[in-house]
């Protein structure tokens, strides 16, 4: 819709130029934002139930299993466990197939969503025997919530206040033994205490392109479309390494085909549709470029602080932080230094033009 809005703008004068470069913009930001932007109903359909059905980070897969397999030998509930990684990578699958895996129920929140202590103590008492609590984006309890927390997750009790000043007294309101699941983008933003607390911390990694072609056929099956091998391949490579993404760009892969090609996802088909959504043979899509753009060009290859370049491309400094850079430093264009974002020799050559001497000794 957006390429039409550009199209038609395009013929008219300089006010016709601004809305041209805005609607440009928009058509960026549709595919950077959308793409990896939790859609509860459509990827509960695609959500692997089991272990056995989940594709990739087979390390994790392992510790967790025999995590799991152990407390449910022993009847016991299992340890508190953090998950970190990107959005999109499965922190809340996995939520999901250890309670499931567990015999147990799943109750979810979220850290911004849990206000005040007495939102955590209405969660925590309703959850039965050996439950799993999962709460997403944990990093962004707020830290009067996050001490109630403690007693609740090591001596499985809170003390809550009731009422303030001279007629203040507390109550003690004892919880079943429970199992936290947290899930964070930002691991380094999880207070120490709150993170010792943890029995098992796990770190999730972008996925290679085998594990995401599987990911790719098992919903291709869901969904029912046929997706040939190549088609599969051409998506898997192009995804950043992120199932939700995968998931997302499948499905836009599905309209294309439906209307240009027979409903029929083969490699070139896959090759279209991707061209169309603007997205890289590498994965890297505008938003990156002009980061690397902005390292490279403005500030010289950097170092340079996540503030001015948050200001320079017009992003969130989150977005940047959990989406963009992740992806940017695990394929190497970019190292983080205690002085700010370097750009690599790679992300000059990727914009076609060589790194200063200054630059090369960095590295
Ligand atoms: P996160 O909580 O890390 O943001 P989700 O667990 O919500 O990510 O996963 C996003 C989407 O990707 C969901 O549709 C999920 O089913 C799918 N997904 C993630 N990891 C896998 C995997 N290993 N196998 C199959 N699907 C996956």
């Amino acid at each position: 819709m957006c390429a039409i809005l550009v199209h038609v703008i395009k013929s008219n004068t300089k006010t016709g130029k601004k809305q041209v470069r805005k609607a440009k913009k928009m058509t960026e930001r549709f595919i950077t934002s959308t793409l990896n932007r939790r859609d509860p109903v459509k990827e509960t359909s695609l959500r692997p139930p089991k272990f056995a059905d989940f594709p990739g980070q087979d390390k994790v897969k392992e510790q967790l299993e025999l995590f799991v397999r152990a407390a449910k030998a022993r009847d016991e509930a299992l340890d508190h466990i953090l998950l970190c990684g990107p959005p999109g990578l499965g922190k809340t699958t996995l939520a999901y197939i250890i309670a499931n895996e567990r015999g147990t129920n799943l109750k979810s929140s979220s850290g911004p969503a849990i206000e005040k202590p007495g939102d955590l103590a209405g969660l925590l008492t309703a959850l039965e025997p050996g439950d799993v609590l999962f709460i997403d984006e944990i990093h962004r309890l707020n830290t009067s919530v996050e001490e109630y927390l403690y007693s609740a997750m090591e001596d499985f009790f809170i003390d809550i206040m009731l009422e303030q000043g001279a007629g203040a007294r507390s109550v003690r309101l004892t919880i079943p033994r429970f199992t936290l699941v947290g899930a964070t983008t930002r691991q380094g933003m999880i207070s120490s205490p709150l993170r010792s607390r943890f029995g098992l911390n796990i770190r999730l990694d972008y996925y290679d392109v085998e594990s995401l072609c599987r990911i790719l056929k098992r919903s291709a099956g869901i969904l029912d479309v046929e997706l040939e091998d190549d088609g599969a391949r051409e998506i898997a490579s192009r995804c950043r390494g992120t199932p939700r993404i995968a998931n997302n760009l499948l499905r836009r892969a599905r309209d294309y085909a439906q209307i240009k090609a027979d409903s029929v996802i083969t490699g070139q088909v896959a090759a279209d549709a991707l061209e169309m959504l603007q997205i890289a043979p590498d994965g890297l899509d505008e938003m990156d470029l002009r980061i690397l753009e902005v390292i490279v060009v403005n500030f010289h290859g950097g170092p340079v602080g996540l503030k001015n370049i948050a200001v320079s491309v017009g992003e969130e400094e989150s977005s940047i932080e959990d989406v963009y850079e992740p992806f940017l430093i695990q394929r190497g264009y970019l190292v983080r230094t205690s002085k700010g974002r370097v750009a690599t020799p790679k992300a000059w050559e990727k914009l076609g033009l060589r790194p200063l001497n200054s630059q090369q000794e960095l590295f």
